[in-house]
């Protein structure tokens, strides 16, 4: 579940529009005004939420683990961090047994793999970048992972 904080300040002639809004309506909230005005601007223009796809998971950090949750194929795709011969940091995904998946192509968007790259001064691929950097076929070394990294 999304969360949105709203802090808006409104002055002058959009102020005068809020508060004209709001008498009509006879909401006294302002929260409450924004939030009618969402759900009537959503449903006058016949708006869908798209669901994504994937959604992250968690971490472990002890097994360093980054796990995915996968919504088509009802499944968590567990993604190691492994080390490529020659000597850098990957994603595997375990459910694929790729470096190259869409597991690992979402995985590489997500804050917290952003995070964990730049802790251990690793770099990371943008997902269109995935196959030319870990898409090499000498990698089937098996899944080792080095150190998260104090
Ligand atoms: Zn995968």
């Amino acid at each position: 579940m999304s969360v949105i904080r709203i802090g808006v300040n409104l002055e002058g002639e959009l102020a005068k529009k809020f508060l004209a809004v709001k008498k009509k309506l006879a909401i006294n909230s302002n929260a409450d005004v924004v939030r009618w005005l969402i759900n009537w601007y959503y449903e006058k223009e016949g708006l869908t939420i798209e669901e994504s796809r994937f959604e992250y998971f968690n971490l472990d950090e002890d097994k360093g683990i980054i796990r995915v949750h996968d919504k088509q194929l009802r499944l968590y795709a567990d993604i190691q961090i492994i080390e490529l011969k020659t000597g850098e940091p990957a994603l595997y995904c375990t459910v694929c047994q790729s470096t190259t998946c869409e597991h690992i192509k979402y995985a590489v968007t997500t804050p917290k793999v952003k995070k964990l790259f730049k802790q251990n001064k690793w770099e990371l691929p943008e997902p269109n970048e995935v196959e030319k950097w870990w898409g090499c076929p000498d990698l089937n070394r098996g899944p080792e992972s080095p150190s998260l990294g104090a």
